[in-house]
């Protein structure tokens, strides 16, 4: 049995100064409670905030060996980013050396305090790490094209992607790639298949030129119980959040401001979405895109882009924001008795102002 406390405890939804976990050895959560005036030497002392471990509800594992070649597009836009994309899954196989990176960057997540991942598939490659990992993984496995003679092709080599990865045991759904690049008969198909696995996941206004798109005739083909993650949200309007609000009560704003950063020099407006008393996750992206897989440093650039966001909130968004995402919450995001959310140490907090300072780091207690 462990007794760990830290200056403040945040169980996924509320801060509790001096709080105190008690664990046992394998991670189950056996009480929350604040730290008592007459404490046993017994309980470990640390100068941060316990937290649930961090979610990161939108990542492309399979493209973790682009991580070196990120400069080649930093701030081109979205359509070149895709353009390049498109070229890479026309012409790469997997290979010993794409494998070796994915699995870095399965460790260094699990290292950030990370414990489950919403991952997007085009192909397998994955798959047999994710058997294997220390991490809960859902998998997305995305259709997109338009155009018309390849759908049926599609359907079918992305049927069986999805096969494999149920055969492995892993969890996994069919999901669309995003509005814009999708023939109608495959959005079709796709949002039949997430209705029926009742989770989504759509690439939204991650770039300028889908700026005045409108997502009403979509919404309106969602199932009622259908989780709808929204990825990117770099140029929503109010009037979207009104329009997803009115549509749907299932939805999840998932933010990635630092791949909006490198891509397109944007970030989303996470202020407006924490005035609106939005459900809001943090997702990396993949490294094709981002230095890092790490939810805390997604945290660092919205504490300094958005310093009305509180903390609190911040918090909550990196825990059970993105469980809730992958509908998960009764595993993951909430530190309560009778669960095992892991437990991550974040140190380097300016505790005067309840800011993340740049130089906070997180780590697995
Ligand atoms: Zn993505």
């Amino acid at each position: 049995m462990h007794r760990i406390a830290a200056q403040y405890l945040f169980t996924g939804k509320a801060m509790i100064p001096r709080g105190v976990v008690t664990l046992d050895d394998t991670g189950l959560v056996l009480a929350i409670e604040q730290l008592a005036d007459t404490e046993t030497c017994s309980t470990e002392f640390y100068n941060g905030i316990l937290t649930p471990g961090f979610v990161n509800a939108h990542c492309h594992l399979e493209l973790s060996h682009y991580r070196d070649l990120l400069p080649m597009w930093r701030g081109e836009g979205l359509d070149k980013f895709i353009h390049i994309m498109k070229d890479w899954y026309l012409c790469t196989r997997l290979d010993e050396n794409m494998y070796m990176l994915m699995q870095q960057a399965d460790d260094e997540m699990y290292d950030e305090g990370i414990v489950a991942v919403g991952d997007i598939c085009n192909t397998n490659y994955s798959f047999s790490l994710k058997t294997k990992s220390r991490l809960y993984y859902h998998s997305f496995v995305e259709m997109l094209g338009l155009d018309e003679k390849r759908v049926q092709g599609i359907i079918e080599g992305i049927g069986e992607v999805y096969d494999d990865a149920l055969s492995l045991g892993l969890s996994a759904s069919i999901t669309p790639h995003a509005l814009y690049s999708m023939n109608p008969a495959l959005l079709d198909y796709a949002v039949d298949a997430a209705n029926k696995s009742r989770i989504l996941s759509l690439h939204y206004k991650e770039g300028e030129n889908e700026r005045n798109s409108s997502l009403v005739p979509f919404l309106n083909r969602l199932s009622r119980n259908t989780r709808l993650l929204l990825i990117h949200n770099t140029f929503v309007s109010n009037t979207d959040i009104e329009a997803v609000n009115d549509a749907t009560e299932k939805a999840v704003w998932v933010l990635c401001p630092n791949s909006n950063d490198y891509i397109s020099r944007s970030l989303p407006p996470a202020e407006l979405l924490y005035r609106k008393g939005q459900r809001v996750a943090f997702g990396t992206d993949s490294l094709a895109s981002n230095t890092l897989l790490s939810i805390l440093d997604e945290m660092i650039t919205l504490s300094q882009h958005f310093p009305q966001i509180p903390l609190e909130a911040l918090l909550e968004w990196a825990t059970l924001g993105g469980a809730t995402a992958l509908n998960k919450t009764d595993k993951f995001g909430l530190l309560i008795p009778g669960r095992r959310p892991g437990l991550v140490l974040i140190e380097g907090i300016d505790f005067t102002n309840m800011k993340l300072l740049t130089t906070v780091k997180a780590r697995r207690i």
